[in-house]
């Protein structure tokens, strides 16, 4: 395996929200105990419902969110531990594509100022060679360069996209967040965005951690996956490992939710409940209130990381004696 450009250790995220109409304060737990490494070059996708906790790793990842406690590593410098200049720097090699391209556009902004804006924040290039940059990055993203004129209500959310990825790639980044970036487009137009994403990782050597709740954008775009439940990663491994072999009973009910691209069907697995709040995580297993294999140890105690095969890992007590000799059903 390559080497790892983010290393995330033991990454803890909470804030304080307001509770319905008593406006009592309740602390989200909103990312638990994170452990992850995102490797050059690589997509990792990271998959979950709504409300799993996965856009706060996203923005804690780029310190848009405080983290209670843990380690970030980008090219091995603590993300945590910068000061102003050296965040300064470290935004500008990391960057965010988001879900809604038009709320993500200032609006009274022409395109080519909402492309130059980071260039004057973060360079003293002179004005000629900001156009140079704009001009490769908007060709890149089939945009019309003739087009740099006009402000975003002129354009279809597809173009906006593009818009919004250009903007993202001036600064030439090495890294890029990419939160569910399809899915507020036409099911039509997803998969040019996802086939330019593509080329663009291709084309400027990007590592990206792709977040959605898609599994067949996942199919499509990612190398690698991790599957989150309640803040925490419950299983992750290369592409292959998850969907042909999953392990977790969640990334089993996960999957088979999802429509299948070729046709084939596979049986739906209703979980029980709704996923509990997290101001209010579960003891032990978090995923034991819905678990159909929940077993007396869970209500009890957190399964640590077990390892299925090499870089396919899994928290879960069914596997506790080795994956070889594991009980679970449907293995
Ligand atoms: Fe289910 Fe227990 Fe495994 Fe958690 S540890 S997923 S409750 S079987």
């Amino acid at each position: 395996m390559s080497d790892a450009l983010i290393k995330i250790k033991n990454l803890f995220v909470e804030y304080t929200s307001q509770k319905g109409i008593s406006g009592d304060k309740q602390t989200i737990h909103a990312v638990n105990g994170v452990t992850l490494e995102i490797f050059k070059g690589e997509i990792l996708a990271v998959a979950g419902e709504s409300g799993c906790g996965k856009s706060t790793l996203a923005k804690a990842i780029l310190h848009l969110e405080k983290s209670k406690s843990g380690s970030i590593l980008y090219n091995d410098k603590d993300v945590l531990k910068m000061d102003k200049k050296q965040l300064k720097e470290y935004r500008k090699s990391a960057q965010m594509i988001f879900q809604n391209p038009y709320s993500s556009l200032n609006p009274k902004m022409k395109i080519i100022d909402t492309l130059k804006e980071p260039l004057d924040i973060n360079t003293d290039l002179p004005d000629f060679e900001k156009f140079n940059i704009i001009k490769e990055k908007v060709e890149k993203t089939g945009l019309d360069i003739n087009s740099l004129n006009q402000y975003p209500h002129e354009f279809s959310g597809g173009q906006r996209q593009r818009i919004a990825i250009a903007r993202a790639l001036v600064l030439n980044p090495g890294f890029i967040l990419a939160d569910e970036p399809v899915s507020a487009l036409d099911v039509s137009i997803q998969a040019q965005i996802l086939n330019l994403l593509k080329t663009l990782k291709r084309d400027f050597n990007l590592t990206f951690m792709l977040i959605t709740h898609d599994i067949s954008v996942i199919k499509y775009l990612a190398d690698r996956v991790a599957i989150m439940y309640l803040g925490e990663i419950v299983e992750i491994g290369s592409k292959s490992q998850i969907f042909i072999n999953p392990k977790h009973p969640y990334t089993k009910a996960l999957l088979s939710a999802a429509p299948h691209i070729d046709g084939e069907k596979s049986e739906r697995i209703l979980l029980n409940g709704d996923l509990p709040s997290p101001s209010k995580l579960p003891s032990g297993c978090k995923f034991h209130t819905r678990c159909p294999y929940c077993m007396d140890v869970c209500t009890k105690a957190s399964p640590e990381d077990i390892t299925i095969n090499e870089g396919h890992l899994v928290k879960c007590f069914l596997y506790l004696n080795k994956a070889e000799s594991c009980t679970a059903p449907n293995t």
